[in-house]
């Protein structure tokens, strides 16, 4: 059996995936995030070990959190949970767990998934995309993860799109990050002078209802999201580009996002589907148990 954990800000959940990959039992813990580090660890063990209470036999663990690992220090970077930054997070689970553990980026984890048994199955190359929060990528290739020599394969969210755009978390300005995530999309709409604090659904909503400021914020948007998309197209041209994050639900990213890509694609025509997710939620869970292969 292969177990998978999704660490967030908020919640930590975990699944048992069997043999054929259907769900064998699902759990969810609040993340004792104020608790601070090793009560994180306590906490991932403790659901581990409620989950591995639930089958038979011997399992596997698989985490999925945001960040990375890096390559140099084994430590946990880019993490949006403060406290986890910086820590050797994979070997001190693998302590608190006393077996080995594998652990990815959500983004990797969410295009693993839907390269498995979701939206992207068929296909020989996939790009996986998070647009939520933040903006993250992940390529599998064959089936399996590409992760690259920093372990950034796919992590296209701070190219710089414009020199002149919005400050970044990374030190840079105008990442892609900054335009295409759901405070990038809100904070666009704000500067245009819509009103300020809104969600990005609530402004794609306002934008299908009429409202000319909102309209105009999204359809930027859309053009940014074709430029930034046809830089991956042009590097890696995949065979499918699957969408995922809250910002996957704006359904103009179907209708004409392609269009907007292929003003940008060094080809005469572009015809790459892009498609929403098929796992929604569960993608990062999912992936994270699937990061060890089916044990038959
Ligand atoms: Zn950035």
């Amino acid at each position: 059996m292969r177990i998978g954990i999704d660490l967030g800000g908020t919640k930590t959940e975990g699944v048992v995936l069997g043999p054929d990959g259907e769900e064998l039992a699902r759990r969810r813990y609040r993340t004792p995030s104020a608790q601070g580090y090793e009560a994180i660890l306590q906490n991932i063990a403790s659901l581990v070990f409620e989950l591995a209470d639930t089958v038979t036999g011997d399992f596997t663990v698989g985490v999925c959190t945001p960040g990375a690992l890096s390559q140099s220090s084994g430590t946990l970077k880019n993490s949006n949970t403060g406290c986890m930054t910086g820590k050797p997070v994979q070997q001190d689970l693998e302590r608190v767990l006393d077996r080995p553990v594998r652990l990815e980026n959500d983004a990797n984890c969410f295009a693993l998934a839907e390269a498995l048994d979701g939206a992207g199955q068929d296909a020989e190359c996939v790009f996986g995309i998070i647009m939520g929060t933040g903006v993250g990528g992940g390529i599998t290739i064959g089936q399996r993860l590409l992760s690259g020599r920093h372990h950034i394969a796919g992590e296209w969210g701070h190219n710089i799109l414009e020199s002149d755009g919005p400050p970044c978390y990374c030190g840079r300005k105008g990442c892609v990050e900054t335009f295409l995530s759901g405070p990038g999309l809100a904070g666009d709409y704000a500067r245009r002078g819509g009103e300020d604090g809104l969600d990005a659904i609530e402004v794609a909503a306002r934008a299908t209802a009429g409202d000319p400021v909102a309209a105009t914020t999204l359809d930027s948007f859309l053009t940014r999201f074709g430029r930034a998309l046809a830089v991956i197209i042009n590097v890696l041209d995949p065979d499918v580009v699957i969408l995922g994050g809250g910002l996957s639900n704006i359904d103009r990213l179907y209708l004409d996002g392609p269009a907007r890509v292929a003003r940008h694609v060094f080809n005469e025509d572009f015809h790459t589907p892009i498609l929403q997710n098929q796992h929604g939620d569960s993608a990062g869970v999912r992936g994270a148990a699937q990061l060890w292969p089916d044990p038959d």
